[in-house]
């Protein structure tokens, strides 16, 4: 144990000192909330309760880590979600405005960003009413240490805290990581002391600039309740609902069309169906034709550019490379009008059938 005589500086009304990730699934929130976890009940000597709140999906869904920690003397008798959390991290800017990602923040709470943008302009995206922003540029520095950004993070919440030792996530993180994956260690720890190291803080008082957000139960308008039984999604991996611009690791698959040959290898690699083939001419020949991947949809792991023969497909980082130039839409995902089909036992639901999916409605009101 690195530091027994820790005691929480800050607690709520039940004694619980809370912590909530907000994220989407392929950033690593929910490993990153197991080792805080662990660090509060094996390095910081409290008793400690984490859980994570997600969906059977894939990559780019929203996904919550809650910690709750108290002194030892005390039990934990509840796994609530946290709705006003003391220390709250963003692990993407580009979560602000799909759910309330904000929720609950008060002028105690300190909130770390992935971001490249500075603590004021954080404040305004997020539209903040107080509380200690900090703001990290983790998706760079992973990038740089070979590491993952919630390695990165992990570093940066310890430092918001206010009293969590760098060594006791160093501790942790060896833990989970030094056995398992001995070669990332190095990389993960210095992503971690990074994080610790150069995060920025600044702090708002409840100044009346923007106002405070209740946390809310919110419902997706198709969800385990009611959603309609039987049918069939055929469009693998993409969904209308997905958007992976928030979960790439900073790489992207960069589209020279002139050097494709449309062999579909990318397409046949692809998990997501990101490649927009349509039929034409190539070679005076009748053939379908690559136009260019969907980023919407494309989650970073750069599968094509292996297997490309040509070279058509290149790895770039995102941030260096104007993605939008050449961005195709997937035609089957532009929705403009939807109907429902009826469904059943061994019919088909097209995907424009999820319309609304990501309308958010209060739990109640529909
Ligand atoms: S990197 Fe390539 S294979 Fe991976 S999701 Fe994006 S387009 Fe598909
Ligand atoms: S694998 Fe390369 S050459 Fe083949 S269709 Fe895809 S981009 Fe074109």
């Amino acid at each position: 144990m690195v530091a027994p005589e820790i005691s929480l500086p800050i607690t709520n009304e039940l004694g619980f000192y809370e912590i909530r990730l907000e994220s989407i699934g392929g950033l690593g929130a929910n490993l990153c909330g197991k080792i805080l976890g662990e660090v509060g009940t094996l390095q910081l000597g409290l008793n400690s309760s984490s859980f994570a709140s997600y969906g059977s999906e894939k990559k780019g869904t929203p996904v919550k880590s809650f910690i709750r920690w108290c002194n030892p003397d005390q039990e934990i008798r509840i796994s609530t979600p946290i709705t006003r959390p003391h220390l709250l991290g963003l692990f993407h800017e580009a979560l602000a405005g799909k759910v309330a990602v904000t929720a609950g923040v008060t002028e105690e709470t300190a909130i770390v960003v992935n971001t490249d943008k500075d603590p004021d302009s954080i404040r305004d995206i997020l539209k903040l009413c107080a509380g200690k922003v900090y703001s990290i540029d983790a998706l760079k520095i992973a990038m740089e240490e070979k590491t993952r950004v919630n390695m990165v993070m992990l570093g940066a919440l310890a430092k918001a805290s206010g009293f969590i030792p760098l060594e006791a996530i160093e501790e942790s993180v060896d833990n989970a990581i030094g056995k398992k994956y001995p070669a990332a260690l190095e990389g993960n720890l210095k992503g971690v002391r990074r994080g610790y190291e150069e995060v920025v803080c600044k702090e708002y008082d409840l100044d009346g600039k923007y106002e405070y957000v209740e946390a809310k139960e919110v419902k997706y308008d198709w969800g385990w309740d009611n959603a309609p039984i039987g049918g069939l999604n055929p469009h693998v991996g993409s969904m209308i609902s997905n958007d992976m611009l928030a979960i790439r690791e900073g790489y992207v698959p960069e589209f020279i069309k002139e050097k494709c040959i449309n062999c579909g290898l990318c397409d046949t690699a692809c998990p997501d169906m990101v490649y927009q083939f349509v039929p034409g001419e190539y070679r005076n020949k009748p053939a379908m034709v690559n136009l260019g991947p969907d980023y919407h949809h494309c989650k970073g792991c750069l599968r094509c550019v292996e297997v490309c023969p040509t070279q058509a497909l290149v790895a770039v980082k995102e941030r260096d490379y104007d993605l939008w130039n050449i961005h195709v839409r997937n035609q089957e995902l532009i929705v403009d009008e939807m109907e429902f089909e009826e469904v059943g036992s061994s019919s088909i639901v097209d995907t424009q059938s999820y319309e609304n999916e990501t309308e958010t409605v209060e739990r109640g009101e529909d």
